[in-house]
């Protein structure tokens, strides 16, 4: 189960396997965030965050409706993506910072139906883990998360 982090190190994300692929994906945001996506469900995915204030280690799966939520964890950012089209894609999308270096840590839909679905997708950051984890997996440009 490989664990890797963000560049401070207060956000750890433990995915089941080593990604199958890659994705480069070349909408108009994750062009600018430079990010290799990796795709997992929800229920597959921890999330620990150490805290600021009290130093203490939270952990979350992020099938918990907490981390669906439209409120950032305590110790992430969010940007919530609301240029998409609603009449064909009526969900929002929060993407999931370090609040303390800023690293894009994970994506995970907030529209109240996807809270409810523990296997649902959600999007990690591929560059948060060492790079043997990474090195040699197929890396795919695809418009948009499969
Ligand atoms: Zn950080
Ligand atoms: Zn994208």
């Amino acid at each position: 189960m490989p664990t890797g982090s963000c560049h401070c190190g207060r956000v750890r994300i433990t995915i089941p396997t080593a990604p199958a692929y890659l994705n480069e994906c070349q909408c108009t945001l994750c062009f600018k965030y430079g990010v290799r996506w990796c795709y997992f469900t929800k229920d597959q995915v921890t999330v620990e965050i150490a805290s600021d204030s009290d130093g203490d280690t939270k952990q979350y799966l992020l099938s918990s409706p907490a981390a669906a939520s439209a409120t950032p964890l305590p110790g992430l950012a969010l940007y919530i993506r609301n240029d998409v089209d609603y009449k064909t894609k009526p969900e929002n999308t929060a993407f999931n910072r370090c609040a303390n270096c800023g690293g894009v840590a994970f994506w995970i839909r907030t529209y109240p139906s996807y809270a409810e679905k523990p296997n649902g997708r959600t999007g990690i950051n591929s560059q948060l883990f060492a790079r043997d984890v990474v090195e040699g997996v197929e890396i795919r440009k695809e418009p948009g998360p499969p």
